[in-house]
């Protein structure tokens, strides 16, 4: 009997000490509790020490500019309904009724929308998981679907293709959004972990930019950011940031984790590119767009270094 009460009792401190099996953000790491942050993650799931993962820091200078990147068509994306928002203990997260799709944009075919979560720092600071050459954003929104054949994500994530996130980006601006309201009003509802209360009608049009500002934007093909890090994702990060007010971004910040601790900085560190090329649409803008237009402009006027 002591042969099987000593081992049993070693694998039970083995994860009292290590949280074996709990992947946490690096913001939930202390000596106190000493959970598997993003460095670990490998340890729990091996695909999160894949080549492909997300996300990244776009280097806009050395995207692509892919022709085939062209509007998306939205469907039922104003379609109103009433959601639940729950606290998962790593984020807070939105189910999506599968009616709402969105297709073109370059994705192989049309995909319907499944939930949509946040990634944010801690009051209103950096807190986005993709950066854009190097800045982070203080939020990023994941609206998560699946191929139209598909009835879960977890038959979707067996194909490499199966998943598309669209991402955007938030940015502090001095007015509160109007069209958060439902969702920022919800939060102090699900201050703990696997809290949830019903959302006032909202509709996926609401919480993104208006579609004429949906044309800029990156692709490349990566992974699920959160354990198991699946490389099935076509990733979409759109260059127009939603803008809320100091306010309605720290508002995020009062949620907590399982320990009761703030749920800040939910974002995995960017990850090696591994040779991916990133592509971008048409109108998405490049940093050094602005110096070779002048000297394009300074060439056809004659201005450039005399031959
Ligand atoms: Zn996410």
């Amino acid at each position: 009997m002591q042969q099987l009460i000593v081992p049993a009792l070693l694998a039970s401190l083995w994860t009292l000490c290590t949280g074996a099996g709990d992947w946490c953000y690096q913001s939930q790491f202390s000596c106190d509790h000493q959970c598997n942050a993003p460095e670990k993650w490998d340890h729990a799931n091996s695909k999160c020490g894949g080549r492909n993962q997300s996300p990244i820091n776009v280097v806009t200078r050395k995207t692509v500019k892919d022709e085939r990147l062209k509007d998306f068509k939205f469907e039922n994306y104003q379609e109103s309904f009433r959601g639940t928002i729950k606290n998962n203990g790593h984020s807070v997260q939105v189910g999506v009724p599968h009616v709402s799709t969105v297709s073109g944009g370059g994705l192989p075919t049309t995909y319907k929308a499944v939930q949509f979560h946040l990634h944010w720092g801690k009051n209103g600071g950096p807190g986005s998981e993709h950066t854009i050459d190097g800045e982070q954003y203080p939020m990023e929104l994941h609206i998560v679907h699946m191929k139209h054949q598909y009835t879960d994500l977890t038959t979707a994530l067996l194909d490499s293709e199966g998943v598309a996130v669209l991402g955007f980006f938030y940015e502090a601006s001095n007015s509160g959004n109007k069209k958060y309201d439902p969702i920022v009003n919800a939060l102090k509802s699900i201050q703990d972990t696997n809290g949830n209360t019903s959302l006032l009608p909202i509709s996926l049009a609401q919480i993104i930019p208006p579609e004429q500002n949906l044309t800029s934007f990156y692709r490349y093909k990566g992974s699920l950011t959160t354990p198991g890090c699946t490389e099935s994702v076509i990733w979409t990060l759109f260059e127009n940031p939603i803008p809320l007010s100091m306010d309605q971004l720290r508002a995020f910040s009062e949620l907590k984790f399982k320990d009761g601790k703030s749920m800040v900085g939910t974002f995995r560190p960017v990850q090696p590119l591994n040779g991916r090329q990133v592509y971008r649409s048409g109108g998405a803008a490049i940093l050094a767009s602005s110096t070779l237009l002048m000297v394009a402009i300074a060439s056809v006027l004659g201005l450039s270094e005399p031959n």
